[in-house]
């Protein structure tokens, strides 16, 4: 078949599927080990978290759940202003629950920030944070993140869950975008 495939359009493939699903398995192995005996609610942040919420849960042995927040950030422009509308709020009441928080990539952090001080004050047992990769400028955020898939260049990419003008979240691999796709 010549269907365009969206593949096509990465220019370097950074981590492959199997590369990232090892991952996802070792972490999950650490959860369980951490949160023995103990059920952990995974707060997934949407769109971006889906990929890593399905894997990480079907790696995992312990008893889990799960639950979704929307967010977004007010202000225009390519910078995170770090204010934060919730556009989707949990279902469940988090208080006295173990949460992890689970997210696809943190660059600035300054979304997380603040869902981390609204979650906290919700007096959940215990709130820590997953997240699949993180960027060099995550280094800012005073938030401490105990899981983390890989580290990153500062480069923009996409997969795994990752978008670009909403598209390409459906790839298994994470790369950057050949500049075509810009143009
Ligand atoms: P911050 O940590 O700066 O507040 O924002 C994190 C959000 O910015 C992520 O959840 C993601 O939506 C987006 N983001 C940051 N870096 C990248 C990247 O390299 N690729 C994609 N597709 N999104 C990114
Ligand atoms: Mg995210
Ligand atoms: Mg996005």
């Amino acid at each position: 078949m010549d269907a365009a495939d969206v593949a096509d359009d990465l220019e370097k493939v950074l981590f492959s599927s199997d590369q990232i699903q090892a991952r996802v398995a070792e972490i999950a192995a650490l959860i369980d080990a951490d949160y023995q005996g103990r059920d952990v609610l995974l707060v997934g942040v949407l769109n971006g978290a889906v990929m890593v919420m399905s894997d990480l849960q079907r790696a995992m042995h312990s008893h889990v759940e799960m639950d979704w927040m929307a967010v977004s950030s007010y202000g225009s422009g390519m910078q995170s202003s770090g204010v934060v509308r919730i556009l989707k709020d949990l279902s469940v009441d988090i208080e006295g629950r173990d949460v992890i928080v689970v997210e696809d990539i943190i660059d600035t952090g300054l979304t997380l920030s603040y869902l981390m001080s609204n979650l906290a004050s919700r007096g959940p047992a215990s709130l820590e944070i997953m997240t699949m990769f993180r960027k060099p400028d995550a280094a800012q955020i005073d938030v401490p993140v105990k899981y983390v898939g890989f580290e990153i260049p500062n480069e923009f990419v996409v997969g795994y869950g990752l978008d670009y003008a909403g598209r390409y979240r459906n790839l298994r691999d994470v790369g950057t975008l050949a500049p075509h796709v810009y143009s």
